[in-house]
């Protein structure tokens, strides 16, 4: 049976690479689109497995091609995009994708594919969005700046979305995530 496909995006720091992480960690039924980006590697970040870490020209051709689901210009700085063909191949497997983006990214999908589901995962509050961006401490204050700025106009957008999840608690918010997908969450997670 073919899937459905499922967005998750959301404001600047709420958590949704932690929550990815721990659903790519405990949930394997769950497939992961991996996102290009013209962003440099971080520490430990694998090509391929994290990101594929492009040029701006393989970026640009990869537009031309017509090789992108969607793409946006994230914070004003690097470009990331969504690879369509795993996404239409993993659908037709039966898989269960999943993608993690940004807003932007997100409006371009409901637009190509209406059918999707669309999931906002939101901060307990604003106060505490400002505490873990802050407490992150990998950016500089001037990137931190600039992403509040996007958090601001991210969080406005959660009445384009089919469901709302809080961040309260990592494995809490992957839980009910998962479950949205329709799928059980009865294989107890390790952590
Ligand atoms: P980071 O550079 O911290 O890994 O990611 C920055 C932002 O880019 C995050 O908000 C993440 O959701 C977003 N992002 C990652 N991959 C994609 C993508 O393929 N498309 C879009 N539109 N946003 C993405």
């Amino acid at each position: 049976m073919t899937q459905r496909l499922t967005v998750l995006a959301g404001p600047t720091a709420v958590g949704k690479g932690t929550v990815g992480a721990y659903i790519r960690r405990n949930f394997p039924q769950i497939w992961f689109s991996v996102s290009a980006t013209t962003r440099p590697p971080r520490e430990g970040e694998r090509d391929g497995v994290d990101y594929y870490f492009v040029t701006e020209e393989e970026f640009d051709r990869m537009i031309d091609d017509g090789e992108l689901l969607e793409y946006a210009t994230v914070h004003g700085r690097y470009r990331y995009g969504t690879p369509a063909k795993p996404v239409r191949e993993a659908l037709e497997a039966g898989s269960h994708p999943l993608l993690e983006i940004d807003l932007q990214g997100a409006r371009q999908v409901k637009e190509t594919m209406p059918e999707a589901r669309f999931v906002f995962l939101g901060p307990p509050s604003w106060d505490e969005l400002v505490r873990r961006l802050i407490g992150r401490g990998t950016e500089s204050e001037e990137e931190q700046a600039r992403r509040l700025e996007t958090a601001k106009e991210e969080l406005a957008a959660e009445t384009e979305f089919d469901h709302t999840v809080i961040n309260h608690d990592i494995s809490e918010a992957a839980e009910e995530l998962v479950t949205l997908m329709g799928l059980s969450i009865d294989n107890t997670p390790d952590n």
